[in-house]
């Protein structure tokens, strides 16, 4: 007989659950039979014992079953990206808009800012008016007429997700390769894709620290999503530093507008088109890598994938000619000659929070007008008295906090740091 203490203890006990037990336990979670103790305890022994890949299998499986799950429109190619989050990772607002161009639909359902980094949700709620809560029949409906869709997870879209990382966020189980697999993938094949990306950051700016730990976890998402029967693929990328110039709700929409213009920071163009090319040839939309890519170059530089998000962000009722201007700008600059050694991705998305630019508590309301934009990169060569970061604060930011974390986020010494790739496949 089942019972939710004793699939905790086998858990505990480092036993290999069933799909029967899995079922059970997360079902029950859903439909509040299981008490949030019970499986606080049971994310614990997950987090200390791990799971089997049939076991992340099952439980993803378990967690997509109790919610919606959007239908499929004919055979439009269905794709998507997701990243493990960084700063300044603006992609989804770009590569969304991207790929419609290319044909295929894009139905993102995205998230908020976790920790220093920050969310697509939050960025695109910077256009005023966006609306980021539509229901399964308006996406379906703007799929039709844009291709593209890009907005937050109904109530009804994996319940038990929605309660279990709320849980684990509390628990300290958040960081379970398991878990993780689980909460990213049930989102994911909700949208009942054809072909996913994922974009796994490592570095001082992202969720993983180290690149060797950036693998296991990509490993596990993308064994699990080929089992779930979408064709899925990896990129590890560099978050040593910040993607792009721009961190901040309101700067970051508008470098990704540049770049949907064929314009912008030469790194988030590549990661943006490697990504798109890559999940495009996945799920047959160009022969290969390489001729997608020359597609997708075209549709930046043609003005055609920005004439696509125009038309996603008015789907949305967004007003993109009401996007607020930036708050005072101000220079943070270099206190010494040198080379820039290392910039430390969580002092400077602390940086960012001081602004008002990221939350300090669940729910805080993130001003769209402050926030940083990067003057170097890691192995430029600098002067004594050099901008390395424009800051743009608000009366609201707490300014000398900014500068403090910014005085600590910088390393400029005399040595040429190795070189980080911008990404690499798994
Ligand atoms: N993002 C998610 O959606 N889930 C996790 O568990 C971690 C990051």
């Amino acid at each position: 007989m089942l019972s939710p203490v004793a699939v905790i203890e086998r858990k505990r006990d480092g036993h290999v659950l069933s799909k029967e037990e899995i079922d059970y336990l997360i079902s029950g979670y859903a439909s509040d039979k299981v008490a949030d103790y019970q499986m606080a305890a049971w994310a614990m022994a997950v987090f200390l014992r791990g799971m089997t890949p049939q076991e992340i299998a099952f439980l993803t499986r378990a967690m997509i079953a109790t919610g919606d799950v959007l239908r499929p429109l004919g055979d439009t190619p269905r794709v998507d990206k997701h990243s493990t989050g960084g700063l300044g990772d603006k992609v989804s607002l770009i590569l969304g808009p991207l790929l419609a161009c290319a044909g295929v639909h894009v139905p993102m359902i995205s998230g908020r800012g976790l920790g220093i980094t920050g969310g697509t949700l939050d960025k695109l709620e910077a256009i005023p008016g966006y609306r980021n809560n539509l229901s399964e029949g308006e996406i379906e409906n703007q799929l039709r007429a844009v291709g593209c869709v890009i907005t937050g997870a109904s109530a009804k879209i994996v319940p038990a997700d929605k309660k279990l990382y709320a849980l684990r966020d509390v628990t300290g189980t958040v960081p379970s390769v398991a878990l993780i697999t689980a909460s990213i993938l049930s989102k994911k094949a909700a949208e009942s894709l054809n072909g996913l990306i994922l974009d796994v950051k490592y570095g001082s700016g992202a969720f993983m620290q180290s690149e060797a730990e950036a693998r296991v976890l990509a490993e596990s998402l993308v064994r699990t999503g080929n089992e779930l029967g979408v064709s899925t693929a990896a990129l590890l990328t560099d978050m040593t530093q910040p993607l792009g110039r721009a961190i901040g709700n309101g700067s970051e929409v508008i470098e990704s507008i540049e770049s949907l213009q064929g314009k912008g920071p030469a790194d988030v163009r590549e990661l943006t088109i490697e990504l798109s090319a890559r999940v495009l040839h996945q799920v047959g939309g160009a022969s290969s890598i390489d001729s997608a890519k020359s597609m997708l170059v075209g549709f930046l530089d043609s003005g055609a994938a920005y004439e696509r998000f125009e038309q996603m962000v008015a789907a949305q009722a967004g007003k993109l000619s009401e996007l607020p201007k930036l708050a005072k700008a101000s220079d943070f600059c270099a206190c010494r000659k040198g080379i820039v050694e290392a910039i430390n991705g969580q002092r400077i998305g602390h940086a960012v929070i001081a602004l008002g630019g990221g939350r300090k508590f669940v729910g805080q309301a993130i001003d769209p007008t402050v926030g940083l934009e990067m003057q170097v990169r890691v192995g430029n060569c600098v002067e004594k008295g050099e901008p390395l970061v424009k800051i743009f604060a608000s009366e609201n930011s707490d300014y000398e906090a900014t500068l403090k974390w910014l005085g600590e986020a910088f390393q400029i010494g005399d040595s040429q740091p190795v070189a980080v790739p911008l990404f690499q496949p798994l």
